[in-house]
């Protein structure tokens, strides 16, 4: 799961004031501690980019990256003029880069996170050759559902046309889409019902969740995100009522092969969160849950 070579992507589709960002900041806190190499390559590059807070040996919590979306390339990627400088994607290496309002990020920029999202690190050009950061990271993405942000929201009326709407979801679709692993709606909670819920699983809890299904998965050879294609109906072996949910799904959904395979392996994860050798039905729906964007708007 975290050192592989592919990287979790989550979406995160709701109205403004949401929580998507409290969510985001959440992310970092179940992800596993820091190993001691992980937290030395994290403190060496914030060292670099000069931006290492003064009196800190060392980084002891993964980092939270959570750059504006008029940042530049460079600012971004890494690069600038003379000594070329790690960018936010590299600061943000084994912990999460947040990108709010995913679709103002001009395109450009989202098509340059393409090597680091597949390779976990970056390659900037140099006068004398080239220079490697690493950029092993979560990406945990947020955005409105419509350009007003109201859309399917039951307290407030969204004024966008369905073109308007349309053209804001396309600088999003196709292929960075398919590289998603989850895309999640955050309704507005009304702040009473909040409150009513209480704390629910706290950070620790769920962490300790985390590690239990990634102890799991380190016995079984493979992180769930490293499960070769060859190995994935075998590692995800799926109990009668979970090949009807599949096949059901990849039916309405229309899902395209890497699609697929992403949703399987987001199935096994749930069912190892779970203690569950098999991959059943409830897995699968949830994993289904977890792909909106295919169910409510591409299909
Ligand atoms: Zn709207």
């Amino acid at each position: 799961m975290w050192e592989a070579e592919t990287v979790y992507i989550i979406l995160m589709i709701g109205p403004p004031g949401s929580g998507k960002t409290m969510l985001a900041k959440r992310f970092a806190g179940i992800l596993p501690k820091l190993t001691f190499r992980e937290a030395l390559e994290a403190t060496q590059i914030h060292g670099v980019a000069g931006v290492l807070p003064a009196g800190i040996g060392i980084l002891h919590s993964r980092p939270f990256r959570a750059p504006h979306h008029t940042i530049s390339d460079a600012g971004l990627i890494g690069g600038g003029s003379g000594s070329p400088r790690p960018g936010e994607v590299s600061l943000a290496h084994q912990g999460v880069l947040f990108l709010d309002e995913l679709p103002e990020f001009p395109r450009g920029v989202l098509e340059q996170l393409r090597q680091p999202l597949e390779e976990g690190s970056v390659t900037l050009a140099r006068s004398n050759g080239t220079l490697t950061f690493p950029a092993r990271i979560m990406l945990v993405a947020a955005m409105n559902p419509c350009p007003c942000g109201f859309y399917g929201d039951n307290t407030r009326e969204c004024r966008c046309t369905p073109g308007i709407i349309q053209r804001y979801l396309a600088k999003i679709s196709g292929p960075l889409l398919d590289r998603i692993d989850m895309h999640i709606e955050v309704p507005a909670v009304p702040y009473k019902e909040l409150r009513a819920k209480g704390e629910g699983h706290s950070s620790a809890q769920i962490r300790e969740r985390v590690e239990a299904a990634r102890e799991t998965q380190r016995t079984r050879g493979f992180y769930n995100s490293q499960i070769p294609p060859s190995l994935l109906r075998t590692l995800c072996a799926l109990d009668d009522g979970g090949e009807r949910t599949l096949e059901m799904a990849v039916r309405r959904m229309n899902l395209s092969a890497r699609a697929h395979d992403r949703m399987l392996r987001v199935a096994r994860t749930i069912a190892d969160l779970d203690h569950s050798e098999a991959v059943s039905a409830k897995h699968l729906a949830e994993a289904v849950q977890c792909r909106n964007l295919d169910r409510n708007y591409w299909s």
